[in-house]
């Protein structure tokens, strides 16, 4: 890598109740693809759109998190959010990250397409675009003609889209990147479900992580 070579920091957040394989392998097809120099997975701390319904705390989830990337010469897990009071937002996330890393970094924000879909709820989301690229992944069930919709019309200032179908790009420079992951129907909804009812939840993620949630009764 020379001296000119942007390094480039890759932020996956997520609540992550449990991290699953749906998650790990796109996070690992993501550096490949784009040639990251690291991703962090960032456990929500208190995610904003899941009031009201119980939540794992924080600690179990940042320590399955932990266990199912073992160790990665690429990819960590950031417990910044955990560190911060009140509510996580990715808004102040990215502004933290932003200001620690400095300007030699490029942040990419990675989330999957039903996240993005939503993300004129997300607090301050205008400014988001303005901070860091994004990288969106296909989800089964989710279309990236809903997001063409969302990012065109709903988003102000709208995002054009770029040529070839490989993404978007907003006023500021930035750019939303529509990346083809492998794509896995798994779910920590239905993951949460299988245990509840008794069912299997072997090779939907790693098995130290099964382990870690049978151990501690999670779910059940
Ligand atoms: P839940 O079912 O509890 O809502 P989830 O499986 O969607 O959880 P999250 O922790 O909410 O997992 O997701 C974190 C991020 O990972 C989100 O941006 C989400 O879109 C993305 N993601 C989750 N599962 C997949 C998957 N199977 N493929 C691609 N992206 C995914």
């Amino acid at each position: 890598m020379t001296a000119l070579t942007p390094k480039r920091l890759g932020l996956f957040g997520g609540t992550f109740n449990p991290i699953h394989y749906g998650h790990l392998r796109t996070a690992e097809e993501v550096v490949e693809a784009l040639g990251l120099t690291r991703l962090w997975f960032i456990p929500a701390a208190q995610p904003p759109h899941k009031g009201g319904q119980y939540i794992t705390p924080f600690a179990t989830r940042l320590e399955m998190t932990r266990l199912a990337v073992g160790r990665h010469p690429r990819i960590t897990v950031s417990d910044i959010e955990g560190r911060r009071p009140g509510k996580s937002y990715s808004i102040e996330t990215l502004r933290q990250v932003r200001a620690q890393q400095g300007p030699d970094w490029e942040l990419y924000f990675i989330l999957g397409l039903d996240a993005i879909l939503e993300i004129t709820t997300w607090k301050d989301y205008a400014e988001l675009f303005t901070l860091c690229h994004f990288v969106a992944l296909d989800r089964p069930g989710y279309d990236r003609s809903q997001l063409e919709a969302v990012l065109r019309r709903e988003v102000h200032p709208p995002c054009r889209p770029l040529p070839g179908g490989t993404g978007f790009q907003h006023p500021s420079g930035y750019k939303i990147i529509l990346l083809g992951t492998t794509l896995m129907d798994i779910s920590a909804t239905r993951i949460r479900r299988l245990v509840e009812e008794g069912r299997s939840i072997r090779y939907l993620l790693p098995e130290k992580v099964r382990r870690y949630i049978i151990k501690n009764k999670l779910y059940a």
